[in-house]
């Protein structure tokens, strides 16, 4: 299988290009726009064939390259039900099937970060997008977030997957790469809690900074277009 973890500098997002092998179907998880003439060459080199690409939620901190990937190679867009985004082809609902050549992927339905928020369990691994993070979990509180979705999306699913499941999250700040939901449930100290209610206190009360791009990045990701 080709499985790649590639990593973008100014937004710290983590985007996945998936294969099972050279000159096969591939599929790419949360592309950043700058950064896809490096998808295309990694593609170009393997000689992979881009067929659908992902967005676990719209994106707030970066403009997504899915729109841009979909132009050079005629790719499928695909989010989840709930997306604004006005670009989509396949719109996912929980628990659908996504299949490129040998591969299968499993949409998780896991509002919390947003309201659009999606995961995606691959055999031994999940793509957890910004609900569930290394260490850490995704804020709640703009577009639609809402702690008390995210409890549930992490308590009543995420954290319900084998604890040896690899979690693959769509950001780290601290260069972690990789975790498992048994490590999570040990150690992530937002999951330490004992009621939805004790989690949602610690979310409304993280007083975060407005991310910087997000009045340009959301209404660019809803419309497709870097100028709207
Ligand atoms: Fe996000």
């Amino acid at each position: 299988m080709i499985f790649k973890q590639l990593f973008d500098n100014k937004s710290s997002t983590y985007t996945y290009i998936i294969s099972s092998g050279k000159g096969r179907e591939a599929l790419i998880i949360d592309p950043v726009i700058e950064n896809t003439p490096e998808y295309l060459n990694v593609l170009k080199d393997l000689d992979l064939k881009l067929v659908k690409v992902i967005d676990t939620h719209i994106h707030a901190d970066h403009i997504s390259g899915l729109n841009e990937l979909s132009k050079k190679t005629n790719c499928s867009k695909i989010m989840g039900e709930q997306s604004a985004s006005e670009v989509i082809d396949i719109h996912v609902k929980d628990d659908e099937k996504i299949k490129i050549e040998n591969i299968e992927l499993k949409s998780i339905y896991t509002p919390g970060h947003t309201d659009c928020s999606y995961s995606f369990l691959m055999n031994d691994r999940v793509f957890t997008g910004d609900t569930l993070l290394i260490n850490g979990t995704g804020r709640t509180d703009f577009q639609n977030g809402n702690p008390i979705d995210q409890y549930h999306s992490l308590f009543d699913k995420l954290l319900k997957l084998p604890e040896k499941t690899l979690v693959y999250p769509a950001h780290d700040y601290k260069g972690n790469k990789v975790s498992t939901i048994g490590e999570q449930k040990k150690k992530n100290p937002r999951l330490q809690v004992s009621s939805a209610e004790q989690y949602v206190e610690i979310m409304n009360n993280l007083n975060l900074e407005k991310p910087t791009m997000i009045d340009i990045a959301v209404p660019a990701n809803i419309k497709g277009k870097l100028r709207v």
